[in-house]
Parts: structure tokens; sequence; C-alpha cells
């Protein structure tokens, strides 16, 4: 565009792809950054590669973690005897934040999707399966939409060959809604008024 130098350009159009940011905040984002010193913006640059080459995933259950096993794993005061298994790391964050739940969890990084090309086999379902020694009970937190129920289905199938307790959140989270919107009381009642999915 006449006016606008590349560089403002360049930045722009990096930023209007970023989830919930259009064309005009990301143009403003560019003359935020312009306005910076050049250590901050090396800061902003360093803080993004780190992001990438120190964040990986926890073998154990899947969460984002910058140590191996994560934290939540590491925990002994956690209860091993519950597993919360969600569709990602947000999911985590936001459980975590309502502080209702003391076990441990499970990420599967996705939701079964045949539309998107998305079976089961893409998701971390074979190490959720080589962890339920010590499981009493699973808590299927997982949102409810077409995906998710069809995730929610496909699990408590598999787990029912397993002589554990299936539950699912209690209605209150909205429907196609996602658990990091939802806000943390809602989450705590969601949680404490689970349902068990029974094993026929
Ligand atoms: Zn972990």
């Amino acid at each position: 565009m006449a006016g606008i130098p590349e560089g403002i350009t360049r930045v722009e159009s990096i930023f209007s792809k970023f989830p919930g940011i259009g064309r005009k905040s990301a143009r403003r984002i560019a003359f935020y950054l312009l306005n910076k010193d050049r250590d901050e913006i090396i800061q902003i640059a360093k803080a993004l590669v780190d992001l990438k080459d120190k964040i990986t995933h926890c073998p154990v259950c899947n969460h984002i973690t910058e140590h191996i096993p994560c934290d939540l794993c590491a925990n002994t005061k956690r209860d091993d005897s519950i597993l919360c298994v969600v569709e990602d790391s947000m999911d985590v964050i936001a459980l975590e934040k309502s502080v209702s739940f003391r076990g441990k969890y499970h990420v599967l990084g996705g939701l079964i999707s045949p539309l998107d090309g998305v079976g089961p086999d893409d998701l971390a379902i074979d190490s959720l399966m080589q962890r339920l020694d010590k499981v009493k009970e699973i808590i299927i937190a997982i949102n409810p939409s077409v995906e998710g129920d069809t995730t929610t289905f496909y699990l408590s199938r598999l787990l029912k060959k397993h002589p554990i307790k299936i539950t699912r959140l209690a209605r209150g989270i909205p429907v196609g809604g996602d658990l990091e919107y939802t806000d943390e009381a809602t989450l705590a009642r969601a949680i404490e008024g689970r349902i068990e999915i029974p094993n026929e």
C-alpha cells in the first residue's frame, strides 16, 4: 500500500494471522513495536524463540512444559488415582485456575474429527492407556461439541475394558463453549458435580 514502508506491512501481515487480531490491531502492534528500543525488540524476539526451543510436551501427560516430567506429574501431593482427560494444555491451565481438581491430567492434543482427518491415532490415547495402573477414576473433561462428543464416546468405550470409574463434567459448560473461556466457579461446579458414564 502506498505510503506504508514494507517493514510495517510485513510485521502487520504476521500479526494479522494471530488468533483474535484483525488487520487494524496488527497495524497498531507494528507501530507499537517500531517505537520500542532495539533492546526491547531483541528481548521480544528472544522470548518467541525460547517459546519454541524450550517448551516441549511432557512424555507422561502430554501437557506443555520446560521440565521432564512436568510440574503437575512430578507433584507427589497430587492424587495419582484420578486422571482428568482434556483436549489441550489451555484446558489444564483453566482447570488449575479453578483450584477444583487435585488429581493428574492427560492432554489428548486435539479431538477426533474425521472431517479434518484427525483420528484416534493422531491423539495421545496410547500414552493414556499406558498409565492406567493406579487409576481409579477418569474424568473426561471435554467440551460438548460434535468432535468432543465423538471423542468422549470413543474414550469411554475404550476405557470400559478396565475396572475404572468413568465420569464427565456436569452440564453448565456452554455447548460448543471452550473450557478456557468458562469462568472458574462454573468449572469448579462442573468438576464437583461430575456424572458417571454408566459401564453397560
Ligand atoms: Zn506431565
